[in-house]
């Protein structure tokens, strides 16, 4: 196992630790220089735990059968996380006491200022003992699911292994996937649903404790959200039923066309139809990683020279293998100044996206590297995700690099568009059904169950047959691990995709206006709100029906006119 991010901390040493910020803590700032510098030293300081954090967090997840990886991984998760969150309220306090604080630009500084004035209101120590025993319970989630197994012919699968059959053509082996993917799932509801009230508990101990109504406005705060609130994202929930349900019904009519099939399962959604073959982007890691190199550097050459660079240093790990955690992600590392991509890569069409998606992050993380602050670099995800899954879109016009076949290649960009209006509706799905569970917390587990399914009928466009599978249907949302891990963090991928949407109607206008707007945003990092960043990339930060509307009417003539280049439009 090699390194491939730098350790400029040592964390066994925790006195070590605690003597830095102990020298932050005694620092003098009674001048606006002072202040400037000290801000900067508790930045660099601040880089070097979160890279040393995010290290050991890679380590444990591609080799998580190594007994030091796990060590280091979990004394980190109880002994230098609790610390650091404990002194970093301390150093805030001391920012917000500071009679220098005053004298700061206000244009550069005031967006700090208004966050750490946030961060105290809602810090309390005692929460920092709660959220060791909520890392706890998502640990014991992320067991249970990633232990799920189902024999396949006589081999034992892990659920995720099986996910791939029910894109198969063969609607015997859809169903028989699909079975027991959620034959398996159901097997562990009541585990999982336990879980899911133990969390519930804690974490309305820890708005309690923050003199919060409830989670939900509590996880508000956390996050920052100061554009937007949960008004509005009920709104949003509203905009997409009336504009996105009826496309995307229209869509899965002409799905179950394609099929053949007389009726629509849930055992369907994914599927090819019989006469086509699945998608076959790639044939190896690194004609993935040659591939996804020429695409991105016909958008822009820095953007080539990233991949390679990153590659050299053997900051992609994205082959598949035994021991490696599920999943992928996307970590900056501030001191190495480059980023590291963590994938399970097969050889499918998701695979290629996700690279992309990823790479669209890294992109992101190297034009904010030049920014002073870390909190500036820090972007919350509804501008993060804009970065990745605007590049998605926006690489669209080069995919031919990885489909020769004039077929395949206008099959993965309608899969790519029509794949927007069904998860536009699932998004909010997802994020609704928080609202509900925090905002009434006191539900047992059955109305949890029943609440989902309601929402679901709520927000479905419909076509789906369920009879008999009416259990999977209310327990879907157990798979869905932000719901356990990172609570509330889902509105931002809808977010984020209306605004990639836009991003991707700009460039079909102007190409060039549009990659330089892109870039611009991106490079702003944390230093403007929301509102302010999405302008800039040239689109509206917007939840209403007027603009859903326009988008719809964009993504279905994209749509028309890649079914008649196919020759398939009906
Ligand atoms: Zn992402």
């Amino acid at each position: 196992m090699s390194k491939v991010y730098i350790e400029k901390l040592d964390f066994s040493d925790v006195a070590s630790i605690k003597n830095r910020f102990e020298t932050l803590l005694a620092a003098d700032l009674q001048t606006e220089d002072s202040m400037v510098q000290w801000l900067k030293e508790v930045s660099d300081f601040y880089d070097a735990i979160q890279e040393g954090l995010d290290g050991h967090y890679i380590d444990f997840q591609a080799y998580n059968n190594d007994e030091d990886a796990k060590r280091a991984f979990q004394y980190d998760q109880e002994k230098i996380e609790p610390l650091v969150k404990r002194q970093k309220a301390k150093v805030d306090e001391k920012f917000l006491q500071a009679p220098a604080k005053d004298k700061l630009d206000k244009e550069v500084y005031g967006r700090y200022i208004k966050s750490k004035e946030n961060a105290s209101a809602l810090f309390n120590k005692e929460n920092v003992q709660l959220e060791i025993e909520e890392d706890r319970l998502a640990t014991r989630y992320f067991e249970i699911t990633g232990a799920l197994t189902a024999d396949w012919n006589g081999e034992e699968l892990t659920v995720v292994q099986l996910f791939p059959y029910l894109e198969d053509p063969d609607r015997e082996l859809r169903k028989k996937a699909f079975d027991l993917i959620f034959g398996s799932l159901l097997e562990v509801k009541d585990d999982l649903q336990k879980i899911m009230s133990e969390l519930l508990e804690i974490r309305e101990k820890k708005a309690n404790n923050s003199k919060l109504a409830n989670y939900r406005d509590y996880m508000f705060k956390k996050y920052e959200r100061f554009d937007y609130t949960p008004e509005d994202c009920k709104q949003l929930a509203a905009s997409i039923k009336e504009h996105v349900l009826p496309v995307a019904g229209k869509l899965r009519k002409q799905h179950k066309q394609e099929l053949g099939v007389d009726v629509l399962r849930p055992y369907d959604s994914k599927g090819v139809p019989a006469d086509k073959t699945p998608l076959k982007p790639f044939a190896s890691i690194d004609e993935l990683v040659s591939k996804t190199s020429t695409v991105l550097g016909e958008l822009d050459p820095r953007f080539a020279e990233l991949i390679k660079k990153m590659n050299e240093k053997r900051q992609l790990d994205l082959e598949s293998r035994k021991n490696k955690s599920p999943g992928g992600f996307c970590t900056p590392l501030p001191v190495s100044e480059s980023s590291f991509i963590f994938m399970n890569a097969s050889r499918s069409h998701d695979d290629m996206l996700t690279l992309l998606h990823e790479m669209g992050h890294c992109i992101h993380n190297d034009l904010k590297f030049p920014i002073d602050l870390s909190y500036y670099k820090d972007t919350p995800m509804e501008s993060s995700e804009l970065a990745s899954m605007s590049m998605e879109l926006l690489s669209m016009d080069q995919w031919h690099h990885f489909y020769e076949d004039e077929e395949q290649l206008n099959r993965a960009k309608l899969d790519q568009l029509k794949g927007i209006l069904e998860f536009l509706p699932q998004g909010m799905k997802i994020d609704l059904f928080q609202h509900w569970m925090y905002e009434n917390p006191d539900h047992t587990m059955e109305e949890r169950m029943e609440k989902y399914d309601e929402i679901h009928q709520m927000l479905d466009a419909g076509v789906v047959e369920w009879d008999g599978y009416e259990e999977v249907r209310k327990a879907r949302w157990l798979f869905v691990l932000h719901i356990f891990e990172v609570p509330f963090y889902y509105v931002e991928y809808v977010i984020a995709q209306l605004g990639a949407v836009q991003m991707y109607k700009q460039y079909k206008e102007d190409k060039d206006a549009a990659l330089e707007n892109y870039k611009h945003a991106l490079s702003l990092g944390n230093t403007k709100s929301l509102q302010e960043i999405y302008e800039a990339a040239g689109i509206k930060f917007d939840f209403s029906p007027e603009l859903i509307k326009e988008l719809m009417e964009f993504l279905q003539n994209e749509i028309q006119e890649l079914e008649s280049a196919a020759g398939t439009a009906k």
